[in-house]
C-alpha cells in the first residue's frame, strides 16, 4: 500500500517503542501488555490492538482505524526493506527475471537495497483486487 512499515519480532518491546516514538510510527500489536503501557495510555504513542486471526479482517481494521487511503502510492515500497522502488526498463531487467515474465510484463521496479525486481504479475493483481474491495466496504 506504499506505507512505511517496520516489523519487530516481539522480543524487545522497549526497542520497538523507542523506535516508534523517534520515527513517529503507529504500533500495530496483538500484545495487550503494550496497550497498558503509560506511553500508550497517555496517547504519547499511538498503538492499535489488532483483533482476530484473519489477516484480511486485520487489514480492514487498520485501514478503518487509521483512515488509510488504499490507493496511496500502492506498490511503491519494497515489502522486504521498506525502500522506495525505482522504475526499470524492460531491457534493464532482461537477464534478471524469468523468461515468461519478460515476455508478458512491460513495467518493472527494482529495490535499491536488496535489488529484488518487482512487476505487476498475478500477485500484484490479486492484491489490487483485495484493496479495491476494502475501499468499497
Ligand atoms: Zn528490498
Amino acid at each position: 500500500m506504499g506505507y512505511d512499515t517496520l516489523f519487530f519480532n516481539g522480543k524487545n518491546d522497549s526497542r520497538m517503542i523507542t523506535a516508534a516514538l523517534a520515527e513517529g510510527r503507529v504500533i500495530l500489536t496483538r500484545d495487550t501488555q503494550i496497550m497498558k503501557r503509560r506511553v500508550v495510555t497517555s496517547e504519547r504513542l499511538k498503538a492499535i490492538l489488532i483483533q482476530g486471526d484473519d489477516p484480511e479482517l486485520q487489514l480492514h481494521q487498520v485501514i478503518d482505524t487509521l483512515n488509510l487511503d488504499c490507493q496511496f502510492k500502492s506498490f511503491t515500497l519494497c515489502p522486504e526493506c521498506n525502500q522506495p522502488l525505482l522504475e526499470r526498463s524492460k531491457q534493464q531487467v532482461k537477464d534478471l527475471v524469468p523468461t515468461y515474465v519478460f515476455q508478458t510484463q512491460s513495467q518493472y521496479m527494482e529495490c535499491p537495497a536488496c535489488h529484488r525486481i518487482y512487476w505487476k504479475g498475478t500477485h500484484w493483481q490479486a492484491m489490487t483486487e483485495k484493496l479495491k474491495k476494502f475501499m468499497k466496504g
